[in-house]
């Protein structure tokens, strides 16, 4: 009997050939998963008349644990996206998203190791939006006269920035339990609490009285222009960043930029109940359908996957499999240089994954 359900989600474009080529490689470390596939996505709409159907929901309350492909975001469906309707509706609070330095990616920072942890679910992402010239915002322009004299321009749209105590509460605690599990030492605090005082300053607030229950880990917090500035200078300062939603959706691209690009880094979105790993690159319709795809970023979203499931040998094959395929450099998807197909190049990580669990030759 199969030891873990997953739902699979293949996703749109480029999806479901990475989704296939995770499922050989995890397959071939051979810890007992049962795939449950299921749609999302553009694909979705024409097959289910939904972007994100009920069943697909469903299977990942029931299991748990999924892994999912890009998705395609349909422009003017008046859908938002399905990925924040995930973060939102399973209430996947946490980002996570490690950037390392991979063997034969030449990049200008070597040995970079980071770990984005970014709150998903609050901030200017929360979706509280007000249209220019609405008579939303009209009534919001007249209620802060009212409260506070402050004046809003009347050609002005809105977004929102809430920040909880209650958010910022958890997602710290995340932050700090991830860095104490993955033998992290430092969690570095990105705001803007001098300006931001009532949004920022309850994310600042909420890591100085957190930390005081985790001593075994060093924390410093920065603001976050400052932060980019050493990001881009001396990467190998820092160990976990952990950042309000929109800073962490900038910093943790431009810290897969540090290490190779999107293609190559994993994700997580984490919750207390579920946890939906997926590849932080998009469909790209560009090559989708012919195999052109690198897969590494899902792949290595299935290693964190497998860590998450309790299984981390199977994890570290699978990180050694793909360190050890980029380290030879023979067998490459064409966005690295070489000429293999999407399948050709996961069937090269299986073989390095299976064979380093009988030891390294
Ligand atoms: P994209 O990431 O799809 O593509 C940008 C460029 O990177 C393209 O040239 C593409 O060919 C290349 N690329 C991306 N992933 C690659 C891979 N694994 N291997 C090789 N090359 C790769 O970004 P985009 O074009 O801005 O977005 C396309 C669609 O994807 C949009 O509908 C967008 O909404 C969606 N999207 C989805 C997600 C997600 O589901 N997590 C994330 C970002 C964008």
């Amino acid at each position: 009997m199969a030891k873990h359900r997953v739902a699979i989600i293949p996703g749109d474009g480029i999806g479901p050939e990475v989704a296939a080529a995770t499922r050989l490689v995890l397959d071939a470390v051979d810890v007992g998963i049962a795939w449950l596939e299921r749609a999302a996505g553009e694909g979705a709409l024409h097959t289910h008349g939904a972007l994100l159907p009920d069943e697909t929901v469903d299977t990942i309350r029931e299991c748990r644990v999924a892994i999912k492909g890009p998705i395609t975001t349909p422009v003017g469906t008046g859908f938002r996206s399905v990925n924040v309707a995930l973060r939102q509706g399973l209430d996947l609070f946490a980002a996570v998203r490690p950037a390392r330095s991979l063997p034969g990616v030449p990049t200008r920072h070597d040995e970079v190791d980071l770990v984005v942890v970014r709150e998903n679910t609050e901030d200017l992402y929360q979706g509280i939006e007000f249209e220019r010239g609405s008579p939303e915002a009209a009534a919001l322009r007249t209620e802060l006269r009212n409260i506070g004299g402050f004046e809003l321009r009347e050609d002005a749209g809105v977004t929102l920035k809430p920040i909880s105590v209650s958010g910022a509460h958890r997602i710290v605690r995340f932050a700090f339990e991830y860095a104490r599990s993955h033998r992290r030492e430092r969690v570095t605090v990105g705001h803007k609490a001098n300006v931001m005082r009532f949004s920022d300053g309850i994310f600042l607030e909420a890591a100085v009285e957190e930390a005081g229950d985790f001593v075994d880990i060093a924390w410093n917090e920065i603001q976050i222009d400052h932060l980019s500035s050493r990001l881009a200078r001396s990467p190998r300062d820092f160990d976990v960043l952990l950042l309000p939603n929109l800073y962490g959706d900038i910093i943790s691209d431009l810290c897969a930029g540090l290490v190779g690009g999107l293609g190559l880094i994993p994700g997580a979105n984490i919750g207390w109940e579920y946890a939906v790993f997926e590849a932080v690159h998009g469909s790209a319709p560009d090559i989708a359908g012919q195999q052109k795809a690198n897969p590494v970023a899902m792949i290595l979203s299935g290693a964190m996957m497998l860590r998450h499931l309790g299984e981390i040998e199977a994890a570290e094959n699978v990180e050694w499999g793909v360190d050890e395929t980029l380290r030879k450099g023979v067998v490459r998807t064409p966005d690295l240089g070489g000429g293999a197909t999407t399948m050709a190049f996961a069937e090269a990580i299986a073989a390095e994954a299976v064979a380093w669990e009988h030891g390294p030759s």
